[in-house]
């Protein structure tokens, strides 16, 4: 498949930096290439002395990030005679995973959590033809469950423990160097299962020319992508943050029952626990945790404020940088980059019921819509 100038997707874009041949089929929505967006209405002094941009991955084909590790991975799992994936998921992960399983002509089940599931997400699953199963458990049961059946069934595992899922995802990162023509100084992520921020990590040092100690990596030694000429000379500092009910990294170790009304990183037992810590200690960045208030505030901010409709778990990122803008712990004047996650499109209910009061019933005559213009301006 060759772009000729229209584009058709990161594999294709960043084709030298990913472990394809000239002979393999891709399997893409044309993922990637989301806008890079300057927050313009920040009231906090403070946060206005800094450039504040958001990845609004929400953009890509299924409303996620996770499109752009599913293109490498699902690519990946054709390319080895796979005819069916798997996944656990908390919802994004199973709507990524059915929509190019359906692309590629392949089978793909599912796990999701017990209820805890944004309703955008399920339909996608559904429609796109996954097949579905709930099991009585959380997100963390499902994963459990997922890494047995890679030994007890013929299917390949395309959550983020999938080294090609973090290829793909690196590509984001990329693009935002490619976007900002240098490396921010802060960025800022959701964390989960702690694969992203692992990604971000390996593409931010593979476009600096650095190999990062513990590296993600899908390649041989022979055809080491850390061979590449420098696109910048700088790498950020990396910044995670949890839901408090659901925080792993702050506690230092697993949690048991996460709870959140950020259902995306209701998770308390994240895979990518290694890669995350040295990604965070390699920058010199940290992690830190938000209360659900303050992330629905931030939600809730980001749409009424920006135009901005991210879901609950992908507001954290803001949320987090605000925070620490505030705070001085990222100083005035600095570059932050932030990832919405999602589409806030995925779980409508949360969007819904933070907007009380939001529905004025109003009597079908002119004079009726005017009064209530002229009480609302
Ligand atoms: C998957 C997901 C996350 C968490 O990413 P991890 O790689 O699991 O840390 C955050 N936000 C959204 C919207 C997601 O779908």
């Amino acid at each position: 498949m060759s772009s000729g100038g229209h584009y058709v997707g990161l594999i294709d874009r960043y084709r030298a930096r990913l472990p394809v041949t000239d002979e393999t089929r891709i399997v893409s929505l044309s993922e990637g290439n989301t806008p890079l967006i300057e927050l313009q209405n920040l009231s906090n002094d403070v946060a206005r002395e800094c450039q504040i941009y958001v990845k609004f991955e929400g953009l890509n084909p299924t409303g996620s990030f996770k499109d752009r590790g599913m293109t490498m991975a699902v690519t990946q799992a054709l390319s080895e005679g796979a005819e069916a994936i798997i996944c656990a998921s908390t919802g994004n992960t199973s709507a990524s995973a059915a929509a190019y399983a359906a692309r590629a002509g392949m089978r793909s089940f599912v796990l999701i959590p017990d209820g805890k599931i944004a309703l955008g997400k399920l339909a996608q699953a559904m429609i796109q033809g996954a097949v579905v199963m709930q099991i009585q458990g959380n997100f963390d049961d499902g994963m459990r469950i997922v890494k047995e059946m890679a030994h007890a069934a013929p299917v390949t595992i395309v959550n983020s423990i999938n080294p090609y899922r973090l290829q793909g995802q690196k590509t984001a990162a990329f693009e935002i160097v490619d976007a900002l023509g240098r490396a921010p100084d802060y960025h800022c992520i959701p964390v989960g299962n702690a694969g992203n921020i692992s990604a971000y990590w390996t593409g931010f040092s593979e476009y600096a020319g650095v190999k990062p100690a513990t590296a993600a990596c899908a390649y041989c030694d022979t055809d080491c992508v850390f061979d590449f000429a420098p696109e910048c000379d700088s790498r950020p500092v990396m910044l995670g943050y949890q839901a408090a009910g659901s925080a792993p990294f702050i506690a230092g170790s697993m949690v048991d029952d996460p709870e959140t009304v950020a259902t995306a990183i209701r998770i308390g037992r994240p895979q990518s626990w290694d890669l995350a810590w040295a990604a965070s200690r390699e920058s010199g960045g940290w992690f830190d945790s938000f209360t659900d208030a303050e992330i629905l505030a931030t939600q809730k901010f980001l749409a009424s404020s920006e135009g901005l409709f991210c879901e609950p778990a992908s507001a954290i990122s803001v949320a987090g940088a605000l925070a620490d803008i505030a705070s001085g712990k990222i100083p005035a004047g600095s570059i932050v980059t932030c990832t919405l996650t999602g589409h806030g499109l995925k779980d409508p209910d949360t969007a819904i019921s933070q907007s009380a009061g939001g529905v004025i019933k109003v009597a079908a005559e002119s004079d009726a819509v005017k009064r209530a213009i002229l009480e609302n301006l």
